[in-house]
């Protein structure tokens, strides 16, 4: 996944430092030497490493750890702080006009991901009660108006595409009648798809500037590829100053990149990540928390995130029931089937194990996980007796035992979801009551 190896590494550097007490300004320089490898190998731009790891040695060489019971996770807390600084900083959300429609304006390279984007963002903003339209100005590409057509049909919102057959259009045009349209027929949101060349070239700047122009937008959002690595800057300076932009969509988060373009744009251009694009389905999609982000690099577990995909899937007054549950230590074996069955509905159980602190050190664990692991959970948790699934300390050996054999599974198989079950009510509790989990051996941070 993306950051992997960035995550690993800085994980590593942290072990490393965690076998100290006291920290020497040796200690700090060595970790901060790690820090600034592991960056720049996961393609973070230089500029951004050295303002990244200057503001991290001055502030650990300094009182706040000296002065700290444990300086190793006082280091892993402005490492943090720092991530979340030039990841933006705090959240930003999509402005919307005062008076409607809000014109929202897609720009970047071909294959960036902006069409894709465009069904993902109306699929959203439906979502929110909006009334979006998608407007085809990408005439450059032969596909691509059927493209938008098509991901405009999928998240189930109108598209304004020029007639097929009229010849070349003009881009400037469409999107302004694109606009008109959507003014005349009461869409509160137009999204206007433009044309991108494989490279930066005067002619896309200039068509994507007259758009620009033409239409006056709300908001230009820039989508880039994380994986295109060292390029990022680059292209990102050239779209800051042949169009400007008033926000960053990262798209293909998903990829096995190494994540710098992610890490550098918002710091490079001063514009705040709005979206993060994370898969080809049109719900693979989620707006941008830097602290969030920051969270998941470090291996500090996304909880927020998971938990609020969990409430899209749950209704509220449910999720509301499971955590008073954990918070008062009255979930059972059933609540917690119930749960696994549920993630089942949500798709992708391993992006969501992904998402909980530590699942860094248990990568394995999880590129091996098998959804059948929830059949198996079933049969074993069905064999059990409803007072052992309500009170799971009843679960002494023999019960074991016999649980294994009515469920054809194996006596560690009964005890491997015995624990896991504990492990994730410890979680939750301590989520649920406004807590931070651990950093496994670390202590809470
Ligand atoms: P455009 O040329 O900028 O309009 O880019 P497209 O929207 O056509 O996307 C180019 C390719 O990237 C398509 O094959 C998309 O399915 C794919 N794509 C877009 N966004 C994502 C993403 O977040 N993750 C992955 N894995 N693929 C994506």
């Amino acid at each position: 996944a993306t950051f992997g190896t960035l995550s690993d590494r800085l994980a590593d550097t942290f072990k490393n430092l965690r076998t100290r007490g006291k920290l020497t300004a040796s200690d700090v320089d060595g970790t901060v030497r790690e820090i600034r490898r592991a960056l720049l190998d996961a393609d973070v731009a230089l500029e951004v490493v050295k303002t990244f790891t200057g503001a991290v040695r001055e502030r650990a060489l300094g009182d706040e750890v000296n002065r700290a019971l444990n300086p190793a996770q006082q280091v892993v807390q402005i490492v943090n702080e720092e991530l979340i600084g030039i990841l933006g900083g705090q959240q930003r959300r999509l402005e919307f006009a005062k008076n409607p429609p809000t014109v929202i304006m897609l720009a970047g390279l071909q294959g960036a991901g902006k069409t894709t984007l465009a069904g993902k963002l109306a699929l959203h903003l439906k979502g929110e009660g909006h009334t979006p339209i998608l407007v085809a100005s990408d005439l450059q590409r032969p596909n691509a108006v059927n493209q938008l057509q098509v991901v405009a049909e999928q998240a189930g919102v109108a598209v304004f595409a020029p007639e097929p057959g009229n010849g070349v259009g003009d881009p400037v045009k469409v999107a302004k009648d694109g606009v008109a349209y959507a003014k005349q027929k009461q869409h509160d949101i137009v999204i206007v798809d433009t044309a991108g060349r494989l490279g930066v070239d005067a002619d896309l700047m200039k068509q994507a500037s007259d758009i620009r122009r033409a239409v006056n937008p709300d908001e230009v959002l820039f989508v880039i590829d994380a994986m295109i690595g060292q390029d990022a800057v680059a292209t990102a300076r050239a779209f800051q100053e042949g169009v400007d932009f008033t926000g960053v969509v990262l798209s293909k988060l998903d990829g096995d990149a190494r994540g710098g373009a992610a890490l550098s744009v918002a710091s490079v251009t001063g514009r705040p990540i709005i979206f993060a694009s994370t898969g080809e389905k049109l719900t693979e999609f989620e707006p941008f928390h830097p602290d969030r982000m920051a969270s998941r690099i470090l291996d500090l577990g996304d909880i927020l995130t998971l938990i609020e995909q969990a409430q899209g899937a749950f209704d509220e007054e449910e999720a509301r029931k499971v955590a008073e549950k954990f918070a008062t230590d009255s979930f059972t074996l059933d609540d917690f089937l119930q749960q696994m069955q549920q993630l089942k509905k949500m798709g992708s159980l391993k992006g969501m194990l992904g998402m909980l602190p530590g699942a860094r050190g248990m990568r394995d664990q999880l590129d091996n996980f098998d959804e059948r692991e929830i059949v198996r959970t079933e049969a074993i948790i069905q064999s059990m007796t409803p007072a052992e699934r309500r009170t799971p300390k009843l679960l002494n050996g023999s019960r074991r035992v016999r649980i294994a054999k009515g469920s054809g599974m194996t006596v560690t198989d009964v005890n491997q979801l015995v624990q896991r079950f504990e492990q994730a009510s410890k979680m939750m509790k301590t989520v649920a009551k406004g807590g931070v989990p651990q950093i496994p051996g670390m202590g809470p941070i």
